[in-house]
């Protein structure tokens, strides 16, 4: 961090801890007990348990026994993955490494143009094989904010037999979610996206999914995930979870900031490109695109004015890899490398967005002047 106040427009990366969640964590780090152990003590770390369990299952609008408690949303992918059983899985070409990268073999369904996954092609290919398979759509993805048909995806996956899950990591109080309207069979929530703790996520399983352990013990969450249970993560969790009608409620305010940095965007910075701007998208995400500018100098030059941004591309080996996202909707490397993301949260404000238009008005100037 530099000396000038924080201006933090990275919020799906991670979220700011919430004070409720700072409260419940710190009260459940003081607890002694096992929430496995029979005695009073284990028994009121048993309570907190479940009445976050409780939370978490409303945030889906599910019941209580669907939710397994894992370590973030990495594990929960996995689990989803590899617990089932099912050894075809097809997932969209924008998911998160998590899936992508969580069994070999692993087929993907491209997307369109506008970042949506292309259904048609995911029906063609479903219709190859009789093989069970297991379907993977995100809800919203973490680089564009693009949200995905899942009840669409749900139903064409149903149809030909295959079970489907849903990464809703970034969904929980910028959209509602509805475990069962979606038709999905397995979904994944992470914690620290919504301004809980880090290291505490969980997979959502419908009652009618058989799901094998990968991580194998004293058979804790039912016997789907061993291992004591992070209580005091797990407890900020369930603080954050309760409150995501507040967030949904604020979804609108927090729009209307992301859309007044990206009318200033437009209006103000010639050559700028906002990425997904034509798709449904959640509220709080906005894709934007320097050509010229390499997505990692301007996420440095970015930070040098103290405001935090991501770049839409990996950097491996000082190379500049763009993003698998951007690649996937057919962007050219040139614009997909010269990509940003800007995710506002609940305590950005309209000076937030000015400052970021004004320094990334003197990074295209500068790369302007340099060009001459
Ligand atoms: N899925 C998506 C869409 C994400 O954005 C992330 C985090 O960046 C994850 C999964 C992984 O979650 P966690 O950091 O809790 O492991």
């Amino acid at each position: 961090m530099t000396a000038k106040s924080a201006c933090y427009l990275d919020h799906n990366a991670t979220a700011p801890l919430r004070k409720e969640a700072a409260d419940a964590l710190s009260a459940a780090a003081r607890l002694v007990g096992n929430p496995s152990s029979v005695h009073g003590f284990g028994r009121t770390a048993r309570r907190m348990l479940e009445d976050a369990r409780a939370a978490v299952a409303a945030i889906a609008g599910t019941a209580v026994e669907t939710v397994v408690f894992t370590s973030g949303g990495t594990e929960a992918n996995n689990l989803a993955l590899r617990g089932d059983g099912r050894r075809r899985v097809l997932a969209s070409a924008v998911e998160h490494p998590s899936i992508l990268e969580a069994q070999d073999g692993i087929e993907t369904v491209p997307v369109r143009d506008d970042g949506v996954v292309d259904l048609d092609a995911l029906a063609r290919m479903l219709d190859e094989s009789e093989e069970p398979a297991l379907v993977s759509v995100m809800f919203a993805n973490n680089e564009t904010g693009i949200v995905q048909p899942v009840a669409d995806v749900a139903r064409l996956a149903r149809e030909r037999g295959a079970l489907v899950h849903c990464d809703a990591v970034q969904a929980p109080g910028r959209m509602p979610i509805d475990m069962a309207a979606l038709g999905v069979d397995m979904l994944t929530l992470s914690a620290h996206k919504m301004g809980g703790p880090k290291g505490a996520g969980a997979l959502l399983v419908a009652g009618s999914v058989h799901l094998d352990a990968i991580i194998r013990g004293g058979g804790q969450e039912r016997g789907r995930r061993s291992g004591t249970e992070n209580l005091p993560g797990i407890a900020g969790f369930g603080a954050v979870a309760g409150n995501v009608g507040r967030d949904l409620d604020a979804a609108p305010a927090i729009a209307r900031l992301r859309d007044s940095l990206e009318a200033k965007v437009s209006a103000e910075i010639p050559g700028a490109r906002i990425i997904g701007g034509g798709s449904p998208r959640i509220p709080n995400t906005s894709c934007l695109a320097l050509p010229g500018v390499s997505a990692d100098t301007q996420v440095m030059a970015l930070d040098l004015e103290g405001i935090a941004v991501s770049a839409g591309s990996a950097c491996s080996s000082g190379k500049v890899r763009p993003s698998h996202v951007l690649r996937a909707m057919g962007l050219p490397d040139e614009v997909a490398g010269c990509a940003i993301r800007v995710s506002v949260g609940p305590e950005s404000s309209d000076a937030d967005i000015d400052r970021f238009v004004a320094a990334w008005r003197n990074i295209a100037a500068r790369a302007g002047r340099n060009a001459a």
